[in-house]
This record gives C-alpha cells, structure tokens and sequence, in this order.
C-alpha cells in the first residue's frame, strides 16, 4: 500500500509526542502531557507518487506489550528517543530496540531506525549523554543518529526527512 508508517518509541517525558507535534503542527507547549498512543496522518509526496506518512506516538515503554508487538509488526520505520538529560532513558530503549530485531528479524537490516537524542537545548550541567556517546550507542546497534530539540525546532524536519530519504534508497 502506500502508507509509511513510522513508529515512534521511547520512555515517558523524552518529548516523543513534542517531536510529533513540532513536526505536525508547528507547535511546542512547556506541560507535560501523557499520552495513550495517538496516530496522525499525513499526505506526502515520495518517489514521484502520493503517499500517506502515519506517524504513531506510543505511551514508550508503558505501552501494553500486546500493543508494543503490534505497533513494530505493522512499523516501516521506527524512531527511538531518549532525553540527553537522562542516561536511564536512553538505557530503556534497549529492549525495545532488542524486541524490534527480534520481531524483524532478516529483515532488521532494510528497515529505517533513527536513535534520537532530545532536549539537545538544554544546558550542558543538565546533560547526561554526550553527543559522541549516543553516537557511539547507534553505531553499536548499525543504526542512525540525531540529536534534536522539540522545544528550538532544531533537526526535526531533518528527522523525518531523514527517514524518508532512508526509506527511498534502500
Ligand atoms: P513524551 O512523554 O515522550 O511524549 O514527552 P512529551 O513530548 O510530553 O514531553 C515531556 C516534557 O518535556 C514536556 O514538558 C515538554 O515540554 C518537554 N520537552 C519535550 N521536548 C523538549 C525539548 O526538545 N527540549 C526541552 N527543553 N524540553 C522538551
Ligand atoms: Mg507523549
């Protein structure tokens, strides 16, 4: 079919539902609000034909794991976000990232994956992942790398496009 859709995981207050939101409408907001998992749409245009980029922000690692499977069943891509402002959230990626290669399985390989690193706005005392660590954390898993901010809009076009351009290439 011609729908993308791409799956967005990470643990609760790593601005999952920011990124998305940035990306969709444009918008920031301060408050935190959990979500249950929520999907937008969006037309696009790839490789000269229309086609429908579904973009799924999951609850993170508090999603049902029936839900969890699904989601990385029916995913094309999948974005995986920790806070630079929290080693403990980019450690909680990791079984998500082992489940997704364990449920792809073969075809782990052709499958678009960004690891992200966001709230790159904050100040240096607030950091707890350096840019060259979670780097270093993406090339251990053979997938990309950004860091983002939601909140400055830096990197967040590029992070879809990214994926897009990944998508086309393969
Ligand atoms: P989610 O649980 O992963 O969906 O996280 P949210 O998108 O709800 O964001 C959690 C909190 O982090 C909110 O208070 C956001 O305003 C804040 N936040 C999200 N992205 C950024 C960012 O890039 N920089 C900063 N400084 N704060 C952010
Ligand atoms: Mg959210």
């Amino acid at each position: 079919s011609n729908d993308y859709r791409v799956v967005v995981f990470g643990a609760g207050g790593v601005g999952k539902s920011s990124l998305v939101l940035r990306f969709i409408k444009g918008t920031f907001r301060e408050s935190y609000i959990p979500t249950i998992e929520d999907t937008y749409r969006q037309v696009i245009s790839c490789n000269k034909n229309i086609c429908t980029l579904q973009i799924t922000d999951t609850t993170g690692s508090h999603q049902f794991p029936a839900m969890q499977r699904l989601s990385i069943t029916k995913g094309h891509a999948f974005i995986l976000v920790y806070s630079v402002c929290s080693r403990q959230s980019l450690e909680e990626l990791r079984p998500i990232w082992n489940l997704i290669k364990e449920l792809k399985g073969q075809e782990i390989t052709q499958i678009p994956v960004m690891l992200v690193g966001n709230k790159c706005d904050e100040s240096a005392e607030l950091r707890e992942v350096t840019n060259s660590e979670g780097q270093a954390e993406a090339a251990s898993w053979g997938v990309s790398f950004m860091e983002t901010s939601a909140k400055t809009n830096h990197n967040v076009t590029e992070l879809f496009q990214e994926l897009l351009n990944m998508e086309k290439n393969r």
